[in-house]
């Protein structure tokens, strides 16, 4: 959590307020722990000590920010062991006890609570743990918030998917910030709208300031038709109620956001002549689609497997074998019975085209053709492979690969490592006493936990990660050039993050932990023997009590 110069805040009132509720939670909190040294009551203390830290920092009192940071570290330490955490020792917890009852001295303390040293604004800024993330840069999102305290727990949980958020509680702050870097979306608490002086004005401003594709999403009170209205005019396009659920939130965030940056089509182009081939590449380069030429049809199959193409260009006549013969063989290969194939050729005799088409192309376009014929054309095929594809390797609930497909990626890369001598890890991940979620909050909300899983294993690893759900409450993860303690660690980094996220059913709130098996090559060396030592470590990692990540021994 980083804390960043920004001023003017609300009234030195409303933060002895904060210190108040502060002071209640934590009472309460180390009461439980008390009672029971167990895990959630160690994650609720968690997030209540980073709270008060953000608040306490941002706000100049420097002894209770440190007094925080000093137990977040103590407390952390119970949570973050790797393989079989440890009981934490009398002492440890002696010690935690002591600091957690010095810190309750300071809050109650009735001098800091009445005068803050700065009255000056706030803007946090969190991301959790963005080492995870290569290429997917941390998606920035603006909050404007009038309540401290679920501001602070609103970007927390959306920081654990990997979103950096930076809350605003003044207008004039917003409004300078979006017009220095405007943020991927903004979250906006209709109850701040509702309090400013103008309505209509704050919405003419908003909308002046805001870039028109910058999504705003509302969090309200009410749920009524008017309130509805303001927030529609204001431009938001999604209407949540408090309290919000970090789950759907974040699903929300993820459909609006992640539209921006589209995986560029792929198009392999098969021409024996390499000018015409190339400019074609060009052309389609200039669509912001990716292009590979190949002007030796023999070797299709290497590009096919290496380049993974969503579309192939192919020329009709060439000297080593005819584009019909090169289409008619690669339909034999179930992996590409599907693969769009485009013909493009000076051929003009319709009876030759269609006999072409019949061998397993779908589409014939004549040279020369019209750049732009060219893009509307390919984009519309690829748009439809890419959905067809989707529903045929993908979960429904979780839009993560399947079974099958997981399975056969997993090969893939297991065999790519063998061959390339390097490292891969593979993770079992399973949720812990699923069956009791399902049993006390129903069916559909442990359906909704699965997708909470499966956005953050989405959000937080790598683009070159390969994630599916193996089957029910199970998923698995490949990571490609990972040794298997690189592995747990970010695996159980997100173990961590995962455990502390709100879910929500009806008026209750509860966490959910999972149990993770991982197995690496070298250390075990065929497919066959990874999947087996990763089912093996899982299955230990839920005998030594869940909620914890265990690395297969060498086999
Ligand atoms: P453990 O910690 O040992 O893994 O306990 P568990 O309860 O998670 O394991 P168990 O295998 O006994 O139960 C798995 C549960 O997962 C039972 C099943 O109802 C639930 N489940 C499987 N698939 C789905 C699904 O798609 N949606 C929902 N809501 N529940 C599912
Ligand atoms: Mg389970
Ligand atoms: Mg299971």
């Amino acid at each position: 959590m980083t804390v960043q110069d920004r001023p003017s805040y609300q009234s030195s009132a409303s933060f002895s307020a904060h210190f108040a509720s502060f002071r209640n939670d934590l009472a309460e909190c180390i009461s439980r722990l008390k009672e029971n040294y167990n895990l959630n009551n160690m994650q609720r203390l968690i997030i209540l000590i980073q709270n008060i830290e953000g608040v306490s920092v941002a706000q100049g009192y420097t002894s209770l920010g440190q007094s925080a940071r000093e137990i977040k570290t103590l407390a952390s330490a119970f949570l973050q062991p790797l393989l079989p955490p440890p009981p934490p020792s009398p002492e440890q917890i002696s010690s935690l006890m002591n600091k957690l009852t010095g810190l309750l001295d300071l809050l109650s303390n009735e001098t800091l609570a009445a005068a803050p040293p700065v009255a000056h604004s706030l803007a946090v800024s969190i991301s959790a743990t963005n080492s995870l993330q290569d290429s997917r840069a941390a998606r920035r999102i603006f909050l404007l918030e009038s309540d401290l305290a679920e501001c602070m727990q609103l970007a927390l949980q959306i920081g654990y998917f990997g979103y950096s958020v930076q809350s605003y509680s003044n207008f004039d702050d917003l409004l300078g910030a979006i017009q220095q870097n405007p943020p991927s979306a903004l979250l906006m608490d209709l109850t701040f709208m509702e309090n400013s002086e103008n309505e209509t004005d704050f919405i003419q401003r908003l909308r002046r300031h805001l870039p028109d594709e910058t999504p705003v999403i509302s969090i309200s009170d009410h749920d009524d038709i008017s309130s509805r209205l303001k927030a529609a005019r204001a431009g938001s396009k999604i209407y949540f109620l408090k309290p919000v659920n970090a789950g759907s939130l974040v699903d929300a965030l993820d459909r609006l956001v992640a539209a921006e940056d589209p995986i560029p089509y792929r198009i392999l182009i098969i021409d024996d002549d390499n000018m015409q081939a190339s400019i074609n590449a060009i052309n389609l380069r200039k669509a912001g689609m990716e292009t590979e030429v190949l002007t030796e049809p023999l070797k299709v199959f290497q590009s096919l497997q290496e380049f993974n193409p969503d579309l192939i260009l192919l020329d009709i006549y060439m000297p080593e074998c005819t584009g019909k013969d090169l289409a008619n063989i690669i339909r034999q290969v179930e992996a590409y019975v599907s693969i769009p194939i485009v013909y493009l050729s000076t051929e003009t005799d319709r009876d030759i085209q269609l006999d072409a088409v019949r061998l397993g192309g779908d589409d014939f376009l004549t040279k020369p053709i019209k750049p732009s014929h060219l893009i509307s054309s390919i984009s519309a095929r690829v748009e439809r492979y890419r959905q067809l594809r989707h529903l045929m390797l993908r979960d429904s609930l979780t839009g993560l690969l399947n079974h099958t497909t997981l399975k056969e990626r997993f090969a893939q890369e297991a065999n790519r490592a063998i061959r390339q001598n390097r490292s891969m890890a593979y993770a079992m991940i399973d949720l812990d006493s699923f069956k009791s979620v399902n049993d006390t909050y129903g069916h559909a909300t442990g359906d909704r936990v699965l997708k909470t899983l499966a956005q953050m294993l989405t959000r937080r690893l790598r683009s070159t990660d390969i994630i599916g759900r193996y089957g029910g409450e199970e998923f698995a993860v490949v990571l490609p050039n990972t040794n298997g303690s690189e592995a747990a660690l970010i695996i159980d980094q997100l173990r961590i993050g995962f455990g502390r996220v709100l879910h929500r059913a009806s008026d209750k709130e509860f966490t959910v932990t999972f149990s993770a098996g991982i197995a690496s090559y070298p250390e075990c060396s065929t497919p066959s023997l990874l999947a087996e030592a990763a089912d093996r470590a899982l299955y230990d990692a839920k005998n030594q009590g869940r909620n914890q990540v265990v690395i297969a021994p060498p086999s």
